[in-house]
């Protein structure tokens, strides 16, 4: 999970008269988290897939008033989204990309997001919206080994100008647009140390 900025609401409109998952506010929901889940980083192929995700949610009467409120809409992949299901505490709220900083409450380490400074609030979004589920385990390893084969490349290059190149293409692979970038980031730091 990495830090996000809401966008302003392109068309409030569409709240006030009882849709939440207009077009157009879903692009800018999707641009703002980088076509990627807010929760697990997957890149979401097809807008159609992706759910309009109520961080407080909906159902059960539980937050009924915020069901058309911008600030509590995302834009989340459909298994994270089924496995939040209408889950909240009020006392320990899971971590909202929008509103906490993902770097304070985990870290990663390989394939695996642990949590930070005993976060409840990251344990709990570990557990219920299950981060490391084995499909994302397999999915972050692959991405992983990818990165380490260009790390190894760079490690052995004599060649000063593809060195850059790699490492510039390793950059650019922990950028926020990336799939998974809060592993490869994690990856490029434990190599750097
Ligand atoms: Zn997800």
């Amino acid at each position: 999970m990495i830090k996000l900025n809401r966008p302003a609401c392109p068309y409030p409109a569409a709240l006030e008269n009882g849709n939440y998952k207009h077009p157009r506010n879903k692009e800018a929901l999707k641009n703002a988290s980088f076509d990627k889940c807010m929760y697990c980083e997957s890149k979401i192929s097809h807008i159609d897939f992706a759910h309009v995700e109520h961080i407080k949610p909906k159902a059960d009467g539980k937050f009924p008033e915020l069901e058309f409120d911008w600030d509590n809409l995302g834009y989340a992949c459909p298994k994270c989204n089924n496995a939040k299901s209408d889950k909240y505490y009020a006392e320990c709220p899971y971590i909202n990309p929008y509103r906490d900083d993902p770097d304070e409450h985990f870290f990663a380490a390989g394939t695996f997001l642990f949590i930070k400074n005993g976060s409840e609030s990251a344990d709990l979004t570990i557990r219920d919206i299950k981060l490391n589920r084995p499909e994302l385990l397999e999915v972050r390893f692959t991405r992983i080994n990818e990165i380490q084969k260009t790390l190894n490349a760079c490690h052995r290059c004599t060649s000063p100008v593809l060195k850059q190149l790699l490492l510039d293409e390793l950059e650019s692979e922990a950028s926020e647009d990336k799939e998974f970038s809060f592993f490869v980031k994690a990856i490029l730091a434990a190599h750097a140390a």
